[in-house]
């Protein structure tokens, strides 16, 4: 299926690694013009060439912070006018809640709901005037069914959901459709990071943690970043103009509900 983003321009956050890469990948694989970015300069720059060298098109690349005003800045500059926006950045850590200050909230509510509505604000007037738009935030299943250890992630996330689901309506007249992409587990840095430390905390192997992951999930396996960029990459096609305002939940049949 041709996708009908060819020379489509996309801004890909938070994307050297994990989930941003595998839809960075499958968006620059289907035609678009893509720029990535991320904070670690030799990450982003090799990230760049090894999605360019294996889509067969260049793909730009940016080093900042996406989470501050002048990431965001630099990002856009290198990205004017995107036609496809993909939000994303890194989750917050686990915790207790007790342990969290205000700072914590800030930065998690920063992160995870500010930083994608400001992205938001600055590329979606140009999208309803061209008449064409694609927005993806990349949020997580634990917007759906809360994860215990990850309450800043539960509650900063579903913040920006109850957003979207009002804008998405409002700018769906305008050829411009907005959807959130709801990752269970994925084979990523951070998974692993979490697994770890999960591992250390409970004195178990990683592979007893990872195994019980597994366990949980009726597919039997953790999910790849290359699965989670094709269905984002759908969700930027011409195709896909019908589908607004969805939280789309990729996590291998893990939430047992039936809708
Ligand atoms: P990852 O650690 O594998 O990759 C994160 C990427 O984001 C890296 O390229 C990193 O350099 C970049 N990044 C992080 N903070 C940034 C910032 N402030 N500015 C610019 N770039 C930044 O993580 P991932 O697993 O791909 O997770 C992506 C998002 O999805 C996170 O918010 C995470 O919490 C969420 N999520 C992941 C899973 C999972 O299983 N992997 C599950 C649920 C939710």
């Amino acid at each position: 299926m041709d996708l009908g983003i060819t020379g489509r321009r996309a801004l890909v956050c938070a994307a050297s690694k994990g989930l941003g890469r595998g839809c960075a990948e499958a968006l620059a694989r289907e035609g678009a013009d893509v720029t990535i970015l991320a904070r670690t300069a030799d990450e982003v720059a090799r990230a760049a060439s090894e999605i360019a060298a294996a889509a067969g098109r260049p793909v730009h690349h940016v080093v900042c912070d996406i989470t501050t005003p002048e990431g965001r800045a630099a990002a856009l500059a290198a990205c004017p006018d995107p036609d496809i926006l993909v939000t994303n950045a890194g989750g917050p850590p686990p915790g207790n809640f007790r342990a969290w200050d205000r700072e914590a909230w800030l930065r998690a509510i920063d992160a995870n709901m500010l930083t994608p509505i400001e992205l938001i604000k600055a590329t979606v007037d140009g999208m309803i005037a061209r008449g064409f738009g694609r927005i993806v935030n990349i949020t997580s299943g634990a917007v759906k069914a809360p994860i215990d250890v990850l309450g800043l992630s539960n509650g900063a996330r579903s913040g920006l959901t109850g957003f979207i689901a009002g804008l998405a309506r409002d700018v769906a007249r305008h050829g411009v459709t907005i959807n959130n992409l709801l990752p269970g587990a994925f084979d990523t840095a951070r998974l692993r990071g979490m697994v770890a430390l999960q591992a250390r905390t409970r004195g178990v192997g990683e592979e007893v943690v990872l195994a019980e992951i597994r366990a949980r999930v009726p597919v039997t396996r953790v999910g790849a970043p290359a699965e989670f960029g094709a269905m984002c990459a759908f969700l930027c096609s011409a195709h896909a103009g019908y589908v607004v305002g969805q939280n789309i939940l990729m996590d291998g049949g893990q939430y047992p509900g039936t809708f």
